[in-house]
């Protein structure tokens, strides 16, 4: 069954965040890093949209607090940076300097 991986890679550490830096090291992906362009759901690209195209879809409080969204050209669904934001942005920084290092 293994002879079927040609080129596979076996990751080492059992931390989310580390084997997510050993691939982009591993494979020389760390350039390819793009967030907040592919959709969690269906993986299609993100596509920066009007909030008046979108504001019937909102929900009252995002609609009040937040301007800018994208819209997934696949499957529709709307991303904006909400509350969690903060924190993918932080692990983003981990992640980039656990690569640069
Ligand atoms: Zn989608």
């Amino acid at each position: 069954m293994n002879r079927a991986v040609r080129d596979g890679y076996c990751v080492r550490s059992t931390d989310p965040d580390e084997q997510i830096v050993e691939v982009l090291q591993r494979f020389a992906m760390e350039a390819m890093i793009a967030p907040y362009t592919r959709c969690i759901a269906c993986n299609g690209s993100l596509k920066v949209v009007a909030k008046g195209d979108i504001i019937d879809q909102l929900e009252a409080l995002t609609r009040i607090h937040y301007e800018e969204f994208r819209r997934c050209s696949e499957c529709g669904k709307i991303y904006w940076s909400g509350s969690h934001f903060g924190k993918l942005e932080a692990r983003l920084a981990v992640i980039r300097a656990a690569i640069a290092r």
